[in-house]
């Protein structure tokens, strides 16, 4: 097959243990899936769980060991950090049960939600799409991907990102008001899961703003450590 325009690039993302690189399909985010992040943000209460989507190819993948950069993006002058457990989905499906979503999980990793929320906050006054607040370029860095069986007991994993040797926010998987299996058996009923989606499971209370030369340090136990620096 010949293409009219050079076709872009496979988005993937390391994993732990292989040089086999891990594919990106989609990228699904859970909103305000910790109580007192929902808070933080206004909001009381459980809700039924909602999703945003963000383009594969704002994936910064940051191998083991190395410091990711993201550029200081346009528009904003209130860039926030979300800590967050991400999902990769190995085997795709619609309706899938919560009892049977570990079927599904190919791994998890560290990412970073990262928010324009002062142009996400105008958004939702308006009443209009998140898009800009959330799905820009180079908003979604992760580092590797941990395959399910060596990962831990993650719904129970210690998660934290410290800007420059300092807590922003630390809390615990288990806190999700909406847990991993719930996830994907609400998620999979509005889409169909593919093999290469990521789902970024939501981000607990602190979220706050980082600034250009700001060193982004963010774990989730079990999972190692993602390193980025805003340029
Ligand atoms: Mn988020």
């Amino acid at each position: 097959m010949s293409f009219v325009i050079t076709p872009p690039a496979t988005v993937s993302v390391p994993v732990v243990g292989t040089k086999e690189r891990f594919p990106v399909h989609r990228i699904y985010c859970v909103g305000r899936n910790y109580e007192e992040h929902a808070k933080e943000m206004g909001f009381t209460g459980r809700e039924p769980p909602f999703f945003f989507l963000k383009p594969a190819d704002a994936i910064v993948a940051v191998d083991a060991g190395s410091t990711g950069t993201i550029p200081y993006p346009s528009l904003t002058k209130n860039l926030h950090h979300e800590i967050e457990l991400v999902v990769a989905i190995g085997t795709g499906g619609k309706n899938i049960k919560a009892a049977d979503a570990h079927k599904h999980i190919y791994g998890y990793a560290v990412g970073l939600d990262m928010t324009r929320r002062d142009l996400q906050g105008e958004m939702k006054k308006q009443g209009r799409p998140w898009c800009i607040g959330k799905a820009y370029d180079h908003s979604a860095p992760i580092g590797p991907i941990t395959p399910a069986a060596q990962a831990g007991d993650v719904n129970n994993a210690e998660l934290y990102i410290q800007v420059n040797g300092t807590d922003r926010q630390r809390s615990n998987v288990s806190k999700l008001i909406w847990n991993i299996a719930e996830t994907i058996e609400h998620l999979s009923t509005a889409w169909e899961l593919q093999p290469g989606d990521l789902i970024y499971t939501g981000t607990p209370e602190g979220v706050a703003a980082v600034v250009s030369g700001d060193t982004m340090v963010g774990s989730v136990a079990g999972l190692g450590t993602l390193t980025v620096k805003v340029a």
